[in-house]
C-alpha cells in the first residue's frame, strides 16, 4: 500500500509537474511573440519615422518636373480640365529634331533629369512625373503627380516644332486670368512663367519669345499648383537643335530654368 501511494503521489506530482511547467513556457513563448513584435513595429515605426524626416524637410520647396511625352503614347482622350464636355488627346507623340533625328521626349527626360539632380544641389525636394521612355502618362495623370505632392510649382518640359524651319527661341506657357477651371492660379502661373524664361533666355544666350498665355493646355488645366511649360527651342530648327544636344548648352538650359525657379520664390 505504501507503495502504492507514493507511486500515485510521485505520478500526481510528475502530472502537477509538468502541467505547471507546460503553462508557463506557452505564456513564455506567447509573451516572446508579442514582444517581439511590439519591438519590430516598434523599429519599423521608427525606421519610418526618420525616414519621413529625411525626406520632408519642412523648408525645402516641393518642383514637379515633367519631362513632356513618351517613346510610348498614353492613348485615349482626356477633358481639357475638370468637368469639361471638350476632350483632347491624352498625350501627343512630340516633335522630333530635324538635324539630329532625336525624339523630343529624349531630349525632355534627358534634360529633366539633369535639372533634379541641379534642383537638388539647390535643395529643392524634386519628383519627375516619368523617369523612363517606356512609360504611358496621359495630362491628368501628370499633374496628379504635381497636385498629389502639393508642389510649390509644376514645371513641364518640352521643345517646339514649327513648319517654318527660320524660327527659334523659347517660351513658357500659362494659364489666361479668364481661366475656366484653376483662375485663382494665374497669378503664381504667370510669375512661374515669367521668372523661368527670363532667367533661361539670359543665360542660355536664346531669343526670348516671352509667355504664351492659353487655356488649350490640358495638363496646365489639371494642376492644381502654379503651373508652366517651357519650350526649350525649336527642335524643327536645324542650328538650335544641334545646339540643344550639345552638353555645354544642356548646363546653360539647366542653369537657367533652375536660376528661373529660385527667382520665383525671392
Ligand atoms: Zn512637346
Amino acid at each position: 500500500m505504501r507503495r502504492k501511494k507514493r507511486i500515485f503521489l510521485i505520478l500526481c506530482a510528475a502530472l502537477f509537474l509538468t502541467g505547471c511547467a507546460d503553462k508557463p513556457q506557452i505564456k513564455q513563448v506567447k509573451n516572446v511573440e508579442v514582444k517581439e513584435d511590439k519591438e519590430v513595429h516598434k523599429q519599423l515605426y521608427k525606421k519610418a519615422e526618420s525616414g519621413v524626416k529625411e525626406e520632408k524637410d519642412e523648408s525645402a520647396k516641393i518642383i514637379v518636373l515633367d519631362p513632356g511625352h513618351s517613346g510610348i503614347v498614353a492613348e485615349g482622350n482626356e477633358p481639357l480640365g475638370p468637368g469639361s464636355a471638350e476632350f483632347k488627346a491624352a498625350d501627343t507623340s512630340g516633335t522630333t529634331g530635324v538635324s539630329s533625328h532625336v525624339p523630343e521626349y529624349e531630349l525632355t527626360l534627358q534634360l529633366s533629369a539633369q535639372l533634379k539632380k541641379e534642383l537638388e544641389n539647390r535643395g529643392y525636394t524634386v519628383l519627375m512625373t516619368r523617369e523612363s521612355n517606356d512609360q504611358p502618362v496621359s495630362c491628368i495623370q501628370r499633374a496628379q503627380v504635381a497636385n498629389d505632392a502639393k508642389a510649390d510649382a509644376y514645371v513641364r518640359i518640352h521643345a517646339n516644332g514649327s513648319t517654318n524651319q527660320s524660327v527659334q527661341g523659347a517660351m513658357t506657357i500659362c494659364t489666361t486670368p479668364q481661366n475656366p477651371f484653376v483662375p485663382e492660379l494665374y497669378t503664381l502661373s504667370r510669375k512661374l512663367s515669367d521668372s523661368i524664361i527670363n532667367k533661361f533666355c539670359e543665360i542660355a544666350g536664346c531669343e526670348n519669345d516671352g509667355v504664351w498665355e492659353t487655356d488649350t493646355m490640358s495638363g496646365n488645366n489639371w494642376s492644381q499648383v502654379p503651373a508652366t511649360i517651357i519650350e526649350l527651342g525649336y527642335m524643327t530648327n536645324p542650328q538650335e537643335d544641334m545646339l540643344m544636344q550639345t552638353p555645354e548648352y544642356q548646363g546653360k538650359m539647366i542653369q537657367g530654368i533652375a536660376a528661373g525657379i529660385d527667382s520665383f520664390f525671392e
